[in-house]
């Protein structure tokens, strides 16, 4: 199938084109990140400011992802790995019909644009994240953990769904703890 582009011709980029990042949903909601007894309720508050403000500065639009964990687990919840989620009955299946119904949703963003067309930069994946993660997730069971440069389960399967729609987006990913870092590879996508 013909790649649905996602980036018009190069003069209906320069007429007028809205930047779009698709985020992941606890980067403006921390309030689904996992919580259990023990952690700090503090980081599970708010959104993280930084980065809505570098967007705001860059007159960036946001479009925000599903959170995964939540929706099937809820809170409390402990952390878990890639491999410890992919054992829970469901959540695979859970993962694969949000990724369906989010591709179906930004293709129809796309194709909605007209004019003035928009443009999704990326899809902003979380680092060390399961589910979200774009480059950095971690496997394994119980005590015998680590991170592996692999994708997490829902952004795998957001890939996926994407490319039988003929849609060219790429992944990027954010260290919540750092969210300063996003700055330089949001500017590297827009020029
Ligand atoms: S990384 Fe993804 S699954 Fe985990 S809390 Fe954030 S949005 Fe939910």
């Amino acid at each position: 199938m013909r790649a649905l582009s996602n980036r018009k011709s190069e003069t209906e980029a320069k007429i007028g084109e809205l930047p779009i990042l698709v985020l992941s949903h606890c980067i403006l909601n921390r309030a689904t990140r996992w919580w259990q007894k023990g952690k700090p309720l503090q980081k599970n508050q708010g959104l993280s400011f930084q980065i809505l403000s570098l967007l705001s500065d860059l007159k960036i639009g946001v479009i925000q992802l599903p959170c995964p964990e939540f929706t099937f687990c809820g809170n409390p919840r402990p952390p878990r790995t890639r491999d410890e989620y992919l054992s829970l009955p469901g959540f695979q299946q859970h993962c694969r019909r949000l990724a369906d119904e989010a591709s179906k949703y930004l293709k129809s963003i796309i194709e909605n644009a007209r004019e003035p067309s928009v443009r999704i930069l990326a899809i902003v994946g979380v680092e060390r994240s399961p589910t979200c993660g774009v480059k950095c997730t971690p496997i394994g069971r119980g005590l015998d953990r680590r991170y592996v440069e692999e994708k997490g389960i829902f952004i795998e399967l957001l890939g996926e769904s994407l490319r039988k729609m003929g849609l060219e987006i790429p992944f990027i990913e954010v260290d919540l703890d750092r969210p300063e870092e996003l700055v330089e590879k949001i500017k590297e996508l827009i020029n």
